[in-house]
């Protein structure tokens, strides 16, 4: 199979991790007969530093010419002092308008051999963790209007809408239902229906929509508040949590920090069509970058997300992470997960390891 990878390295650690990836992608691709083509595009601090603005022309029609995008990080105390508009982190949010990434898919997932690093009680964290959030990227109260800040009889009043179409809810829906087939087969869809007319809507879609998987998919309904808890509870008992923007950034937060491994845990934002993007859900590290000491982990295991979702390639992703499962058994860790006893090692032996495992 032949498929086009636009890489977005972009700033700090950006480019050592995503080049160690592309190692990776390279071994998969020899072994199966595959050929990846890569290009390279701009993106965040070095392209404002290259081309004066955060997400360059032609690094959008690079992407929208790809079967997938492959970044690093963006930002850094070097752009710091730049205004919103202009920050690196601008050209994050401008590629996922571009692309039409409506949903954000973040795994989060407790390696046994990390337990020690779970921020839960240790018997929380025996019982497992490997649940996937699937939020809403492009509606909500994030973006729905009117919104702002007025006065009204000499005070000031702040507000935003939180808002959804149904066809939003439906298709975010799917992507759930879809996921959860290739995983335990249960949803759990998360909003706030007791408050919320938004939510009641969320609600009634998403059972509307689960009627074609009844069948072989569990849905259960949450409150976010309950969901917040339950997270830190027992989060053995979700595979796959559906939820709208605000609460899905959040929750995917909360559910990442649980595993204490920051540097393990990878995303995917999805369109309606291809290419999707695929990216650590860590930033750019700006007190390593350079130094050979970056987890590479999370960008491979967003590299194996890139085969399964956007190329169908279960196979090459499920051999990707079991090597990485078997490089974490065999004892090496990076600085960011290391504990006493374990074998220390840089980004570039961490991933020589990956790679000796896909053999
Ligand atoms: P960060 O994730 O970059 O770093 C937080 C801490 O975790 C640091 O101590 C860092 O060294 C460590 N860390 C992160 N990834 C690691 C890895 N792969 N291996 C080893 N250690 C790792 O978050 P931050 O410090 O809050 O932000 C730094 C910059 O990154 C900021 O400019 C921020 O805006 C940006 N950022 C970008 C993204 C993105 O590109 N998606 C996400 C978050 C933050």
């Amino acid at each position: 199979m032949k498929k086009k990878i636009c890489l977005l390295p972009g700033d700090g650690i950006g480019p050592e991790i995503i080049a160690e990836a592309v190692r990776v992608l390279e071994t998969v691709g020899q072994k199966f007969g595959h050929e990846f083509l890569f290009t390279e595009a701009l993106i965040g601090g070095i392209a404002i530093d290259i081309k004066g603005t955060p997400l360059p022309q032609e690094t959008i029609d690079d992407c929208k010419a790809a079967d997938a995008v492959f970044l690093g990080a963006v930002g850094g105390p070097k752009w710091d002092h730049l205004d919103n508009a202009s920050r690196p982190e601008k050209g994050l949010l401008g590629i996922r308008k571009a692309l039409g990434l409506f949903a954000n898919l973040r795994p989060a997932t407790l390696f046994p051999e990390l337990a020690g690093a779970c921020l839960l009680r240790p018997d929380i964290a025996a019982r497992g963790l490997d649940l996937i959030v699937i939020r809403e990227l492009t509606g909500d109260v994030y973006f729905g209007e009117p919104r702002g800040i007025e006065t009204q009889d000499g005070k000031r009043i702040g507000f935003n809408n939180m808002i959804y179409h149904e066809d939003e809810i439906r298709r975010i829906a799917r992507i759930a239902f879809e996921t959860a087939r290739k995983r335990r087969r249960k949803v759990c869809s998360v909003e706030k229906s007791n408050v919320l007319d938004v939510s009641r809507l969320w609600k009634d879609i998403v059972i509307e929509e689960h009627a074609a998987y009844r069948d072989d998919i569990e849905l259960s309904h949450m409150y976010v508040d309950n969901a917040a808890m339950q997270l830190v509870r027992d989060p053995s008992q979700f595979d796959v949590i559906l939820t709208g923007n605000i609460f899905g950034d959040i929750l995917s937060d909360e559910a990442s920090v649980i595993t204490g491994s920051l540097g393990m845990l990878p995303s995917a934002s999805l369109g309606a069509s291809a290419p999707g993007l695929f990216e650590p859900i860590h930033g750019s590290a700006p007190d390593i970058a350079g130094q050979g000491k970056a987890n590479p982990l999370a960008t491979i295991l967003s590299a194996a997300m890139m085969l399964r979702l956007a190329f169908d390639m279960t196979k090459e992703a499920d051999l990707i992470e079991n090597a990485v499962r078997k490089t974490l058994q065999e004892g090496y860790r990076t600085g960011d997960i290391m504990e006493p006893g374990m074998m220390l090692a840089g980004t570039q032996k961490m991933t020589d390891r990956v790679i000796k495992h896909l053999d």
